[in-house]
């Protein structure tokens, strides 16, 4: 079966074909650092990395690219509203300098590398600081102002969108993705409402360029630093379903209407929103989780990554720790059923079932489906205790839930102790003993299987 992706652009799915035969170019929109990255912010990240992983498994080398946004990126996505980064440094008492907020951006960038490690997604081919590519920011701009897209107003250099006979072609003029990305604030110098900064003045902080001191529009480092590593069209682009009216749009603009080829990008891929309590998980509104909120519960954070799984990445989902904890629940029987496969070494990976594994992902990443197999091939009892573990292996390669690593832990002296008890009084007949001693092992965290003449304890 073709790779399939929903292209945004376009509003279906498409067969995939990388420009470069070898190798495919991806762009996936970072964080802004100016705080903690909460769950819902991860889900991008899960699914760019369940992308990378699927076009590998596909046969492709990805070489993706992911800004880290640490200016720039004003409270709405259009050009309102304070500056994030500067928000975060009087949050933090911190005084407004550009050093500080480089501190504040490696402190924050750090948090979500470690986030990104717990939830086994790969580290991109190159991650760089968007304030590392301010030249590149300043060129495109000047390339769109000597082709004569841009104008001036008092807070900034404008790009004007009525220069550009298609713009708006990803969201198709219809603002229905995102209440909060559709937004434009009014300005009353602009030309037209959906003009947007491509650098906004800043006499206190900023960046010296030929047009004052401040800073480049938060879309232009997306399609400066897209361009340079990534060249002036490549293949996919990622981010969040909040991107795509006005981040992605004006992305497309510039780099567009700068370059004069088109597309920019082939394939714009958008992951849907975590929600919580039926509204946007959002940092802003203080209504959020981070992810050592789930581990401080003792929750193995790996079981949200199983949790978003469960739901293609175009669905949104509603998060509740009654979800996470099933999730969880079902992770652990999914491990045991594989630690069960015992020893077992050097088996061969089961085609029957790779190819319907790979047949789901090919069709727009439907991971709910893929999980399924995975289930199933770990319940066939005409697939050997081998076969069934390079399978998993294989699939894992994938799917990213940790079963490379996974070991049989250590059983404490204590419980392999009462565990004998117990069998000792099942071999007096002693019943209510053993059951006795059964729930106490429960209690625990361990449980005991009878397996053939024997048993077997397991953490629960
Ligand atoms: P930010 O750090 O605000 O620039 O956002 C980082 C990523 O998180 C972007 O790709 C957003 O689209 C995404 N995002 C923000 N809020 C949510 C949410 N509640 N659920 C899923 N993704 C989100
Ligand atoms: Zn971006």
């Amino acid at each position: 079966m073709p790779l399939k992706f929903f292209n945004t652009l376009g509003r279906k799915k498409e067969i995939f074909t990388p420009i470069d035969s070898k190798e495919v170019r991806m762009y996936t929109c970072g964080p802004t650092v100016y705080n903690y990255a909460h769950i819902g912010n991860l889900r991008a990240y899960v699914f760019a990395d369940v992308l990378c992983r699927t076009l590998e498994y596909c046969g492709y080398k990805v070489k993706q690219i992911m800004n880290i946004t640490d200016m720039g990126h004003l409270s709405s996505d259009a050009d309102s509203g304070e500056d994030k980064m500067t928000k975060g440094l009087l949050r933090e008492g911190k005084e407004l300098t550009l050093k500080n907020m480089r501190k504040l951006a490696d402190f924050y960038t750090e948090k979500f590398k470690e986030d990104l490690v717990k939830l086994n997604i790969r580290m991109p081919s190159g991650l760089y600081y968007a304030s590392d590519l301010v030249k590149e920011d300043a060129d495109l701009v000047k390339r769109l102002e000597e082709k004569g897209y841009t104008y001036k107003t008092r807070d900034g250099i404008y790009f004007d969108v009525s220069k550009m006979p298609d713009y708006g072609a990803l969201w198709g003029g219809k603002r229905t993705w995102s209440e909060e990305g559709a937004r434009v604030e009014i300005n009353s110098e602009k030309r037209h409402p959906e003009d947007f900064a491509l650098w906004k003045f800043n006499p206190k902080i900023g960046f010296p360029s030929p047009w004052g001191q401040g800073f480049p529009g938060w879309h232009i480092e997306c399609s400066a630093m897209g361009m340079k590593y990534l060249g002036e069209q490549f293949d996919v682009h990622t981010g969040g379903v909040d991107h795509i009216s006005t981040h992605h749009t004006n992305e497309i603009a510039q780099s567009e209407c700068a370059t004069g080829k088109k597309p920019f990008v082939r394939f714009w891929l958008h992951s849907e929103f975590v929600d919580i309590g039926g509204a946007k998980m959002a940092k802003s509104d203080e209504n959020f989780f981070k992810l050592n909120s789930i581990i401080e519960k003792g929750i193995n954070p790996v079981a949200y990554r199983y949790w978003l799984l469960m739901a293609n990445y175009r669905t949104k989902v509603n998060f509740t720790w009654k979800a996470l904890e099933g999730a969880e629940a079902a992770l652990k029987r999914l491990y045991r059923l594989y630690l069960d496969q015992g020893e077992a070494v050097a088996g061969n990976v089961n085609m029957k079932y790779k190819n319907k594994f790979k047949k789901y992902l090919e069709d727009d990443l439907d991971t709910p489906r893929a999980l399924t197999v995975m289930w199933n091939v770990l319940k066939d009892e005409k697939v050997s205790n081998a076969d069934k573990k390079a399978t998993v292996l294989d699939f894992d390669k994938v799917l990213g839930l940790g079963f490379e690593n996974l070991k049989e832990e250590e059983i404490p002296d204590e419980i392999k102790k009462l565990a004998l008890e117990r069998e000792e009084a099942r071999g007096k007949k002693d019943f209510k003993k053993s059951d006795q001693l059964r729930k106490k092992i429960n209690s625990l965290g361990y449980e005991i299987k009878d397996i053939g003449g024997g048993y077997k304890i397991n953490k629960i």
